[in-house]
């Protein structure tokens, strides 16, 4: 079957890898000059290096995208670095690090018990609150905020200030008040609650975001590897060929479909989600025509899309439900410093303060071979939008300067700030994330806005661009969905 696959974020990527390996005639299409979408690498022209479109980290829980990446033929320890769960400020008033030699989830309620900068009153409050949400599987009250959720498990103050809230905007890029307690639970029964010790473990990429994986699949689809079986390939007709640089910007229906009794030997002819006589995808004037289309652009790219084809019964709620999404800015700021400087660890907690320009959350160690890289990481960052950008740029070195106290940070050589604007949907309660099946025939839809269980991160892309590609095949084969 030929399969098209719209957008080349890690989403649409695992999409092109899954569909490929399930046998069929693969073509992806992506809008910018690199791809990995939202998870890029881009040129700073001030750093004269590449650097990553934003910061990114990935937990030992992120089972898909690490098996995506040892199938292309990654070996995921070597691409990583490592860090056992910490969470540690960059001044030292908060040091909490799960101990060695502990079983999970032990080493959490160790590590918080001995944590230097709480009470025994927020500790106890803390492992209360974990023992409370594993016990009811993770499950909160239905439609409850963070906030709520803090209240209801009586948290003090300075714990939601020092700890959940940093948590909170860090993990869904939406602020306590407004952000959605069942996707947070999630987001904690994977770190803070794992039942596995290196599923909760922090990865931070050694390289780029474009060289971590996506490359690779573009380096194997230049090859033509993907055709000749090792990755599971079932069809001599598999094939995978990427479009760069070319947007799409319009679908329309033509002629008639394959039946599938000619492509898969099956019984039925077309099967569920492929009315009998279905018709084939034409996108944009392109000669060619698709079985299948997978879209996994962002909310916006997806229902523009979906409205250029004609209507279909259910068709407005669907994107209704798409354009409900509202999405939140993520800065980060790269500092070149004058000579090589290594952190006390590689991601410290920075304490935030808006009134001083001191907008900071989190500090990453650049993986750069001189340490001369550092990394700043602002989410929900409108407020820092609302400041001049030296100005900000200002308050985050002071930031830095006052919060690093004795470890003598070297003067700033270059600055390069980004600001991904729709870096992630607000996660919010009750937001309606739909599957991958549309209710247009032969399109489905892929990317972490969809209902994957997770806020907006990699691992919901990856999962998302899988499980489309599988329940696309399935509908074209009858074959029931693998997990
Ligand atoms: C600054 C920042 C920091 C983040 N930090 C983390 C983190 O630490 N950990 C984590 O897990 N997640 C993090 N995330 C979230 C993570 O980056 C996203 O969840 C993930 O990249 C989304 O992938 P996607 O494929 O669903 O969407 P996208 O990455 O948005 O990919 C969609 C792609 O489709 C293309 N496209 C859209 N429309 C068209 C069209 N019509 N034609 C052709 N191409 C089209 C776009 O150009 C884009 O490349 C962060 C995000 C940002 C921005």
């Amino acid at each position: 079957m030929r399969v098209a696959v719209v957008g080349g974020g890690w989403a649409g990527l695992s999409a092109a890898v899954t569909a490929v390996g399930l046998g069929h005639d693969v073509r992806l299409f992506e809008s910018a000059a690199v791809l990995g979408g939202r998870a890029r690498s881009v040129h700073a022209p001030a750093l004269e290096t590449d650097i990553d479109n934003g910061q990114h980290i990935l937990l030992g829980a992120y089972t898909a995208t690490l098996a995506l990446m040892r199938d292309l033929g990654l070996d995921p320890a070597r691409r990583f670095v490592r860090l056992p769960l910490s969470v540690r400020s960059a001044d030292g008033t908060l040091d909490l690090r799960a101990p060695p030699g502990l079983p999970a989830p032990l080493h959490v309620a160790a590590g918080l018990l001995a944590a230097r900068g709480l009470s025994w009153k927020e500790k106890l409050s803390a492992l209360r609150a974990m023992t409370v949400l594993r016990r009811s599987g993770w499950k909160t009250p239905r439609g409850a905020t963070v906030q709520e959720w803090l209240s209801l498990t009586l948290q003090p103050p300075r714990l939601r200030a020092l700890l959940w809230a940093p948590l909170c905007i860090a993990t869904l890029n939406t602020p306590v008040e407004q952000a959605c307690a069942q996707l947070f639970a999630h987001v904690l029964r994977d770190s803070l609650g794992a039942s596995r010790r290196g599923v909760s473990d922090m990865l931070i990429p050694r390289t780029t975001l474009s060289e971590l994986w996506p490359a690779r699949v573009e380096e194997l689809a230049r090859s033509g590897a993907f055709g000749q079986g090792p990755h599971g390939a079932s069809s001599a007709a598999a094939a995978l060929e990427i479009h760069r640089s070319t947007t799409i910007r319009r679908l329309r229906y033509t002629g008639t479909g394959p039946s599938m009794r000619e492509e898969t030997g099956g019984e039925g002819g077309l099967c569920a989600g492929m009315p009998a006589g279905a018709q084939r995808l034409v996108l944009d004037d392109r000669p060619e025509a698709y079985d299948a289309v997978l879209l996994c652009g962002n909310t916006p790219s997806t229902s523009r899309l979906l409205a250029t084809l004609p209507a279909q019964p259910g068709g407005d709620a669907f994107l209704d439900d798409l354009r409900a999404f509202e999405h939140a800015p993520i800065a980060t700021l790269t500092l070149e410093l004058e000579r090589s400087f290594v952190l006390p660890s590689p991601m410290l907690l920075l304490h935030e303060d808006r009134h001083r320009g001191h907008f900071g959350q989190w500090l990453f160690q650049g993986q750069d071979a001189g340490r001369r890289l550092l990394h700043v990481v602002v989410s929900d960052a409108d407020a820092l939008l609302q400041w001049e950008r030296s100005s900000a740029v200002a308050g985050m070195v002071e930031q830095l300067r006052e919060q690093l106290r004795g470890h003598a940070m070297p003067a700033v050589l270059q600055h390069a700030l980004i600001v991904e604007k729709r870096a992630t949907f607000l996660a919010v309660p009750d937001l309606r994330r739909p599957g991958n099946r549309t209710p247009w025939p032969g399109v489905w839809v892929a990317g972490d806005w969809t209902d994957t269980g997770y806020p907006a991160v990699l691992e919901g892309a990856v999962r998302s661009g899988r499980d489309a590609a599988r329940a696309m095949h399935a509908s074209f084969s009858g074959a029931s969905l693998g997990s």
